[in-house]
């Protein structure tokens, strides 16, 4: 029988993942992997985190080993694009020529978003997505005792500029909001981070708009506010978001609307191309509409799930969103539904002011979210209170002596 042949194009965590889970599935055939990237596939936390602080060496990123390619026969094509995918004649044209697949594997995940003002191209001005931009950035942090703007107050704007005041510099971070991750975790659990990072001596300027960044010659100054004020800065990191890298499917005509729409089980509108992690926007069967979710958790369960399907199974994925964030001396763990998190209401057990807690998120008495701060080993029994859908006492949610595990379990 003709041996079959799976591409996947990517060079991140949903990759990796994607490629071990078919061959644990017993997908014996053709695998190969186009990477734009100059290195095996690789996850991006540590980018923010211990490798740009200092304390991981860059080898903590890789999920799989170079051995582990070779001893499983997949084909990595590192530093190669992909250019175009054909779905009718089941082709993706690379940079290095054609390549012919059975089954394509779209995992190309997000790019950071650019500021879109003047003096975004300046020397001084960095964004953060791949290991060399980590390095580039560690390389200007380490020298410390220098002005660092962090344009953003997400994920990575914060966990910037922790590291970024770890190394003994001035930090501001200017935000759009009214507190940082407002978003993500709500106005309480965001004037926790902002407090977290005033102790450590970081400026947290909340609502500002910044209109451009400002030079001598070609290197950075300063930070432009909508005010006119300008905001020193010897290095301007930019952390404000990402867009789903979906230029391939858009052009091969398949259905796109904010990233690459899939059914639960990572199918696109194209037969016999799937898409999987960041870029792509999947039928979530709890919620009973698509959910694209930028997080690790994500990659490394949709990435593990879509290899299964690749290999021939049949299942729909149904996983609760998670994500984690490390900022000094803090750690936490977030699970849930993000959308129904907002506007519900909010229970916490333990004590917030000294940073250690659970949060929960109700919507009419029922868990939709719940987020862990420097609390370990309960991020479980959140997802077991979401999944469960049962109507909890808030009560006894707030009491941190009641088990966890008694709160929504049948009498
Ligand atoms: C600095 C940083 C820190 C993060 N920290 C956290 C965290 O603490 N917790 C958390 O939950 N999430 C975190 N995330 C998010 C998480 O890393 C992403 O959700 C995850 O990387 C998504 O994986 P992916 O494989 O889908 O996409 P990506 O990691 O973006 O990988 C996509 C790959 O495809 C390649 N590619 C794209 N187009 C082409 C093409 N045409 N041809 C060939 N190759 C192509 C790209 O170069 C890239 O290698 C962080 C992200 C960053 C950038």
């Amino acid at each position: 029988m003709a041996r079959e042949r799976v591409v996947v194009v990517g060079g991140g965590l949903t990759a990796a993942r994607a490629v071990e889970s078919m061959r644990e599935h017993g997908f014996d055939d053709e695998i190969a992997v186009v990477t734009e990237e100059r290195r095996l596939p690789y996850e991006r936390p540590p980018l923010s985190k211990g490798y740009l602080a200092g304390s991981d060496p860059s080898s903590v990123v890789y999920p799989l080993p170079a051995r582990w390619y070779r001893e499983h026969d997949v084909d990595v094509r590192r530093g190669v694009r992909a250019t175009a995918i054909d779905p009718s004649a089941r082709t993706v044209a690379t940079d290095e020529g054609e390549l012919a697949y059975d089954r394509l594997l779209l995992a190309t995940g997000s790019s950071p978003r650019r500021f879109e003002g003047p003096g975004a191209g300046l020397r001084g001005v960095h964004v953060l997505r791949s290991l060399p931009d980590s390095t580039r950035l560690r390389t200007a942090l380490r020298e410390g005792d220098r002005r660092v703007v962090v344009l953003g107050s997400g994920w990575i704007g914060l966990e910037v500029a922790a590291a970024a005041r770890d190394y003994g510099n001035a930090v501001t971070v200017l935000g759009r909001s009214e507190v940082p991750l407002v978003g993500a975790v709500g106005r309480e659990l965001g004037g926790m981070f902002a407090e977290l990072h005033r102790e450590h001596g970081v400026e947290v300027r909340n609502e500002v708009a910044v209109s451009a960044i400002e030079g001598v010659g070609r290197r950075v100054r300063g930070v432009v506010l909508g005010t006119g004020e300008e905001v020193p800065a010897d290095l301007v990191v930019v952390g404000i978001g990402a867009t789903p890298n979906v230029g391939l499917a858009a052009s091969a005509g398949l259905t796109v609307e904010d990233g690459i729409v899939t059914d639960a089980s990572f199918r696109t509108s194209a037969d016999g191309v799937f898409a999987a992690g960041d870029v792509a926007n999947v039928f979530n069967p709890t919620l009973g509409h698509r959910l694209r979710v930028e997080h690790w958790a994500n990659a490394e369960a949709s990435g593990r799930a879509v290899g299964r399907v690749l290999a021939g199974e049949v299942l729909e994925f149904d996983e609760i969103p998670y994500f984690y964030t490390d900022q000094y001396d803090l750690g936490m763990e977030y699970s849930g539904y993000g959308e129904l998190a907002d506007g519900a209401d909010l229970v916490v057990r333990g004590d917030l002011a000294a940073r250690e807690c659970v949060a929960f998120w109700l919507r009419e008495g029922r868990v939709v979210a719940g987020m862990n701060v420097n609390v370990w080993d309960v991020n479980d029994q959140v997802q077991r209170l979401i999944r469960s859908g049962a109507v909890v006492d808030p009560v006894a949610l707030a009491d941190p002596d009641v088990p966890l595990d008694r709160i929504g379990a049948p009498a």
